[in-house]
C-alpha cells in the first residue's frame, strides 16, 4: 500500500483500506490525528449494524484525494494523520467496551494526538469524552442529532444506551454546560419532556426547524459565540442529516440537514480549539449505495481540514 493519493501512483480500490489511505500504525507516538474505529453496536436500541460503520467508512474514504477546494487545505499533508485500527470492543458487554474506548483513547491523547473516533453507535461519545475530559478539563460540545440522547434510561435499570450518553457525561461533569448545542433535533417523541429534559440539562438546543429559520450562518454564530475559546469535543451522529442522503443508520428521522448543510457547519468550525471529535451512527446494513458511509467519510476529511487550517 502506498502512502501517496496520487491517483498516478496508487489507485484507490488498491491495497488494504485504512482511513483515507493513510498508515496503519497501531502505536499513536509521533502522530498529529490518530483514527479509531469503534465497531460497536450494543448501545443501540432499534434497528442494529453499526458495528460494521467502522470498515466502511474506511472503504468509502479511499477516493479523498487529499486537497480541500472549499477550505484549501490538504489534511493529509499538512498533518501527520494515522490509522490507528479498532479498539477490541467487548459485543455483550457495553461498559467493558467503553473502558477499553477509554484506554485507547487516553493512550492516544497522551501521545499529544488529536484522534478522531469512528462508530459504532453513539454510546461510545461517553467513553471519549471521559478521556477527552481528563485530558482537557470539561469541554464544550458540539452535537449534531435528530436525538437529544439524555434519557436518564432507555429500559428499566439501564444507564448505558446509544440514548443516555450525554447525561450521563453531564452528571460526571465531563461537559461545560455552559457551552452545550445540540443542533438538528427533530421527529416525533413520546412526549414533551425528551426536549425538556435536554434543556433542563441546560443544552441549548437548536432543532432542525430552528436551524431553517437561522440559517447555516446563524447557526455558526451561535457555536461560535457559545464555545469561544473553550476546548470543544465535536459529536456527529450521521443520523442529523435526512435519510435522503443518509439512510444507513438506526433511528432515521425524516426532515434532516442536506448532505451540503453538514458539510458546511463541520467547515465552519474553523478557528475554534476542537480537541476531539467522533462520528457515529452508520450503519452499513441499511446502507445499500453507500452513499451515507461516502458522506461520513467527507465528513471526517472535513475535520481533518479543520484542524489542518490550525
Ligand atoms: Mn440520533
Ligand atoms: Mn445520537
Amino acid at each position: 500500500m502506498s502512502e501517496s493519493n496520487s491517483p498516478f501512483v496508487a489507485q484507490p480500490y488498491q491495497g488494504i483500506a485504512t482511513f483515507g489511505r493513510r498508515p496503519y500504525q497501531p502505536d499513536p507516538r509521533g502522530a498529529d490525528v490518530a483514527i479509531v474505529g469503534v465497531p460497536f453496536d450494543g448501545g443501540t436500541t432499534y434497528r442494529s449494524g453499526t458495528r460494521f460503520g467502522p470498515r466502511a467508512i474506511r472503504e468509502q474514504s479511499l477516493l479523498l484525494w487529499g486537497y480541500n477546494n472549499s477550505l484549501r487545505v490538504n489534511p493529509f499533508e499538512a498533518l501527520k494523520i494515522v490509522d490507528v485500527g479498532d479498539v477490541d470492543v467487548v459485543p455483550v458487554d457495553i461498559q467493558a467496551t467503553h473502558r477499553a474506548v477509554d484506554r485507547k483513547l487516553t493512550e492516544c491523547l497522551s501521545a499529544g494526538c488529536r484522534v478522531v473516533t469512528l462508530g459504532g453507535d453513539h454510546s461510545l461519545s461517553l467513553p471519549a469524552l471521559r478521556a477527552h475530559a481528563r485530558q482537557f478539563g470539561p469541554v464544550a460540545v458540539v452535537h449534531f442529532d435528530a436525538h437529544p440522547d439524555t434519557w436518564d434510561e432507555e429500559f428499566p435499570g439501564q444507564k448505558y444506551s446509544h440514548g443516555t450518553p450525554f447525561r450521563r457525561a453531564i452528571e460526571e461533569g465531563l461537559i461545560d454546560t455552559s457551552a452545550y448545542l445540540q443542533i438538528g433535533i427533530r421527529g416525533p417523541t413520546a412526549g414533551p419532556q425528551d426536549y425538556l429534559d435536554a434543556q433542563s440539562l441546560e443544552a441549548r438546543m437548536i432543532t432542525l426547524d430552528a436551524m431553517m429559520d437561522l440559517g447555516v450562518e446563524g447557526v455558526l454564530s451561535e457555536i461560535h459565540e457559545q464555545v469561544g475559546r473553550r476546548p470543544m469535543y465535536v459529536t456527529l451522529d450521521i443520523d442529523a442529516v435526512d435519510p435522503a442522503f443518509a439512510p444507513g443508520t438506526g433511528t432515521p428521522e425524516v426532515g434532516g440537514l442536506t448532505s451540503w448543510q453538514m458539510l458546511h457547519l463541520v467547515r465552519g468550525l474553523k478557528g475554534l480549539n476542537m480537541v476531539g471529535c467522533d462520528l457515529v451512527e452508520v450503519s452499513p446494513p441499511f446502507d445499500p449505495s453507500q452513499i451515507t458511509s461516502i458522506l461520513a467519510a467527507n465528513l471526517v476529511f472535513e475535520f481533518l481540514s479543520v484542524w489542518a487550517r490550525g
